[in-house]
């Protein structure tokens, strides 16, 4: 991906050296084109934006043209990736006009080798275009770092479920069984299935129960991360043992690829001695 230099970076210079309060980490801009690639990048700057409430926003790339618009995104943000749908490159020109500077430029339609198509994207599309906004992101936060640092490491992770193929409907500590998946180097395979026995001897225990967060520890002996559709309240429990991980999705694949597409603030709450936060994917 480009950074954009030269005549760019004079006037972002002046207030780059300002000292500041920096209130975003990253900003991230995309064209929003009427068209597949523009409405997948929209779809991954939001999903990007909610897996990254601290640290990511989206700004708001029309406003670049009005100058206290313009000094207030210079001002507050620590890093920027623009973002343009097609080849016709909008965003780039208005950044160029304007005189803004960013980290990162991404122009879709060349990057992956495809027309400028007017419909909607397939599901396809949005993850391809997902995984290379999601690229960039995590290299500019560096928190690919933080993954590359981790790799060498596997993490036993238990998904919930009643059929083996989707993830249990009810609180994950309700499923008939847990798959556990060992992960190392975004690689993934099945080593075990583990039939939640201590639920089934404990059908009266109420949710929010000790007893059957125990219940659950016992099943799940070694293992790092339960994934599961939801949690009840023994959720922070839970967290004292596992990162709860929430997948908002039904099917087994989708909630695998979720994992590894987030490895990296996975391990970050692996590693945390206290506090840990459930992560919703
Ligand atoms: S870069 Fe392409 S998709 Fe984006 S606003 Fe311009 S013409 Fe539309």
């Amino acid at each position: 991906m480009k950074r954009m230099t030269g005549n760019l970076q004079s006037k972002a210079d002046k207030y780059n050296r300002g000292g500041e309060t920096v209130t975003y980490k990253l900003l991230i801009f995309t064209c929003y084109g009427g068209c597949a690639t523009g409405v997948a990048a929209s779809k991954a700057c939001i999903r990007i934006w909610e897996e990254n409430p601290d640290d990511v926003k989206i700004g708001c790339l029309p406003a670049v043209i009005v100058p206290w618009k313009f000094n207030e995104i210079m001002k507050k943000s620590a890093k920027r990736i623009l973002i343009d749908a097609c080849g016709v490159q909008c965003g780039k020109k208005l950044f160029k006009k304007e005189g803004m500077s960013v980290d990162r430029y991404i122009e879709l339609t060349s990057t992956l080798g495809l027309r400028k198509a007017k419909k909607l994207p397939s599901e396809d599309l949005e993850k391809a275009i997902y995984k290379i906004v999601q690229k960039e992101v995590n290299t500019l936060l560096g928190k690919n770092l933080l993954q590359e640092e981790k790799t060498g490491k596997e993490l036993l992770i238990a998904f919930g479920t009643d059929d083996g193929e989707n993830l249990n409907n009810d609180h994950v500590g309700m499923a008939k069984y847990f798959y556990v998946y060992k992960f190392i180097n975004n690689k993934e395979v099945r080593i075990e299935k583990r039939k939640n026995v201590a639920f089934k001897g404990n059908e009266s225990i109420k949710h929010g129960d000790p007893k059957k967060a125990k219940a659950t520890y016992s099943v799940l002996e070694g293992i790092d991360v339960l994934v599961g559709k939801k949690f009840g309240p023994n959720i922070t429990r839970l967290l004292r043992k596992f990162v709860c991980v929430v997948a908002r999705t039904q099917s087994f694949s989708n909630a695998i690829e979720a994992v590894n597409s987030n490895m990296g603030r996975i391990v970050e709450e692996k590693n945390k001695e206290g506090d840990r936060k459930h992560i919703v994917l």
